[in-house]
């Protein structure tokens, strides 16, 4: 963040400015120009003290610095946040091993990059499927062996990140965890790419904080995914809040997944979300793809079959052409085996 001075402000002024952000915490940096000084501020959320600034005659403004996108990079050279697109796809749940190869082939046939699936579940009630826990984490690793798909996969509690992360090469903090502080914490500290989703009803600032937990700690492979909010809407199962796409862009470094499955619960609405998705600038989309939706465990009316998702992929490669980007390339058959968590 940078402070930036009138012109004319004096030495007094600069100093006491600079008191202000030292006694806070952070660190001052001055570039003293002809006509003005401008102060650079570092160290932990240095726009915490910009609103000590709002009536000073001297300051100018505060400004957010971004730096340089971040972009992710899994072990198998698959990049997030940089020119490509990527598309994770898969059931909502992990059922049992053979459907989830089922699954897992017909994405990476379809032109998926990414396999999701859920083996611990954040379910509303508790009488509802909550996964296969263990057991869904080695259908995932037997399934990533065979189709050379990356994986992501939700972890729910601190002490299940390292068992999580041994499978996953994405690991997902899910809508309802996204303020569960000991949880971000802890992925903070584990080397794992994290993709943290929007909490159902929680503001664009509060989701950016929460990031900040995971990156305060060390992990600085952060990935944002929108999957719709809570408003009076009932039609859709959530809002899907598209404008945070290109506000993410000015206000983070991060890249910006959208889900438009949870985002509007209805498989008929999700192709064309995920196409609105990469036209708004998102680095890729998280879609739900199960072999015979009817007969889900979770999340049935939302997802695609995979022939419904096959026949999307050509739609998004079009879309992304034409904002100046390319879907990642497809996962080659012949990766399989090799995929090893990077
Ligand atoms: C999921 O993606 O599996 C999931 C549970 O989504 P959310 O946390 O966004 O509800
Ligand atoms: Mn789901």
């Amino acid at each position: 963040m940078i402070i930036v001075m009138k012109s004319g402000a004096s030495r007094a002024d600069i100093d006491r400015v600079c008191g202000k952000v030292e006694a806070r915490g952070l660190k001052t940096h001055l570039s003293e120009g002809e006509d003005r000084t401008v102060i650079g501020v570092i160290g932990h959320d240095p726009f915490s003290v910009k609103d000590a600034f709002t009536h000073d005659p001297s300051v100018e403004e505060v400004v957010r610095i971004t730096s340089a996108d971040t972009v992710v990079r899994l072990g198998n050279g698959l990049t997030i946040g940089g020119d490509e697109v990527v598309l994770m796809a898969g059931p909502c749940s992990v059922e049992g091993g053979e459907m989830l190869l089922e699954t897992a082939r017909a994405v990476r046939d379809g032109g998926g990059h990414i396999l999701r699936g859920g083996a611990f579940k954040p379910r509303t009630s508790p009488y509802a499927f909550q996964g296969l826990g263990r057991e869904g984490l080695r259908h995932l690793a037997e399934a990533r062996r065979q189709t050379g798909l990356p994986v992501i996969t939700e972890v729910m509690t601190p002490s299940e990140v390292e068992t999580v992360a041994e499978v996953a090469d994405i690991v997902q903090i899910g809508a309802r965890n996204m303020q569960n502080f000991d949880l971000l914490r802890e992925v903070g500290r584990h080397p794992r790419p994290v993709m943290l989703k929007r909490g159902l009803s929680n503001t664009i600032e509060e989701w950016l904080l929460s990031a900040e937990y995971v990156l305060s700690q060390g992990n600085y492979n952060v990935i944002l995914c929108e999957r719709g909010i809570r408003t009076f809407e009932t039609m859709t199962r959530n809002t899907l809040d598209i404008a945070c796409v290109p506000l993410l862009e000015e206000l983070s470094h991060l890249p910006v997944i959208i889900d438009p499955s949870h985002g509007t619960g209805r498989w008929s609405l999700v192709g064309a979300c995920a196409r609105a998705a990469i036209a708004a600038g998102a680095d890729g989309v998280m879609i739900e793809v199960h072999p015979r939706p009817d007969e889900a465990l979770s999340d049935g009316p939302q997802s695609l079959t995979p022939q419904n998702f096959a026949a999307l992929v050509p739609q998004l490669r079009r879309v992304a052409a034409a904002v100046g980007k390319r879907l990642a390339d497809p996962v080659r058959a012949d990766t399989a085996d090799a995929a090893v968590a990077g």
